[in-house]
C-alpha cells in the first residue's frame, strides 16, 4: 500500500508582517523542516520495501488469528544492518501501516520517528536480537492460551506435528526473581536481557502473569510459531482434560520442524491475503 505523506507547506513570499496564527504556521513548518534535515544527515539505510510490506501484513495476521490486540508486537531485524531492528512506534498492531515502523538499535534507541512514542516492552526485541544472532524475528503477546500455561507448572509440549518447535521446551521467565514487585512489564534493558536469557536457545519463552514471546528466523517463521504456539496450548488443555496425552518424542518434534520450516510459505501467502480481506 502507498504511504501517505502530507506535503510540507510552505508559505509564498510576501512583505506584510504575518499575523499570529500565520506565525506559528510558519514555526510548524521551520520544525517538521528541521526534523527532516535531521533524519537526512543521520538517516539509518533504508529496508527493502517487501520487509516493511511483510512486517505491516504481520501485524494483521496476528490481530487477525487473535494472537494480539490492541497491545503486544512483532519486530524484524534489519536487512542493511544487523545491529538494528524494525518495529513499529506505539499503535495497536492492526492500525500499523508502513509509516509508522521505526528503525531501533539493539540498546532499543530509536533512530528514526524519534519524535513517536515507542512500545514500553521494546527492550524484549533489542535484547534478544543481541544474545541470538540466529533470530531474525521477535513476537511479545498476551494470548489468552499461552498465558494459561505461564501461570501452571504444566509444560506446555508439541502435541502434534504443527507444533514441534515446542519439543526443544519453552523457556520460563519469572520477574520476581530478580526485579521483586512490578507491573510485569519489560520496561528495561536488564529486564529485556534476563527474558532474552530465560529464552536460551528456545523458540518460545512463557512469562509469569503476562505473556509470550517467540523468536523466529524470519517474520513468516514467527508468525507461525506464534499461531502453533497459541492452538497447541488450547488443544492440549483440552486433551489433559480427556485423560492422558501422548507428545511428539523429541526425534519427531526436530523432524517435523525441519518439514514444516521448508512449507510455511504456503500458509504465509493464505494469512496474509485472509489478513488483507481477499479472500
Ligand atoms: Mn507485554
Amino acid at each position: 500500500m502507498a504511504a501517505e505523506r502530507r506535503p510540507i507547506e510552505v508559505a509564498p513570499a510576501r512583505d506584510v508582517p504575518l499575523n499570529a496564527a500565520e506565525r506559528r504556521a510558519s514555526l510548524n513548518v521551520n520544525k517538521t523542516a528541521g526534523r527532516m534535515e535531521t533524519l537526512m544527515t543521520d538517516r539509518p539505510p533504508a529496508p527493502d520495501a517487501s520487509l516493511l510490506d511483510d512486517l505491516v501484513a504481520a501485524n494483521r495476521v496476528l490481530y487477525a488469528k487473535g494472537i494480539v490486540d490492541g497491545l503486544g508486537h512483532i519486530s524484524v531485524r534489519h536487512d542493511k544492518d544487523p545491529s538494528m531492528y524494525l518495529l513499529a512506534a506505539e499503535r495497536a498492531p492492526a492500525l500499523v501501516t508502513r509509516d509508522d515502523i521505526a528503525v531501533y538499535d539493539l540498546d532499543s534507541n530509536p533512530l528514526t520517528l524519534k519524535e513517536r512514542r515507542g512500545y514500553i516492552e521494546r527492550y524484549i526485541h533489542g535484547e534478544i536480537y543481541k544474545a541470538r544472532p540466529d533470530v531474525m524475528s521477535v513476537i511479545h503477546c498476551h494470548t489468552p492460551s499461552l498465558v494459561t500455561f505461564c501461570v501452571c507448572q504444566v509444560p506446555l509440549k508439541p502435541l502434534y506435528h504443527m507444533s514441534g518447535f515446542l519439543g526443544a521446551g519453552v523457556g520460563r521467565f519469572e520477574a520476581r526473581e530478580t526485579f521483586g514487585m512490578t507491573d510485569m512489564l519489560i520496561s528495561s534493558p536488564a529486564m529485556g536481557r534476563e527474558l532474552a536469557k530465560s529464552l536460551g536457545k528456545r523458540a518460545v519463552v512463557l512469562m509469569r502473569g503476562h505473556g509470550a514471546t517467540m523468536a523466529g528466523a524470519s517474520i513468516k517463521h514467527a508468525v507461525f510459531r506464534a499461531i502453533y504456539a497459541a492452538l497447541n496450548a488450547t488443544m492440549q488443555m483440552d486433551a489433559m482434560r480427556l485423560g492422558d496425552v501422548t507428545y511428539l518424542s523429541d526425534e519427531e518434534a526436530t523432524k517435523a520442524t525441519a518439514t514444516n520450516d521448508k512449507v510455511v510459505d504456503r500458509s504465509w501467502a493464505l494469512w496474509k491475503a485472509e489478513a488483507a480481506g481477499e479472500i
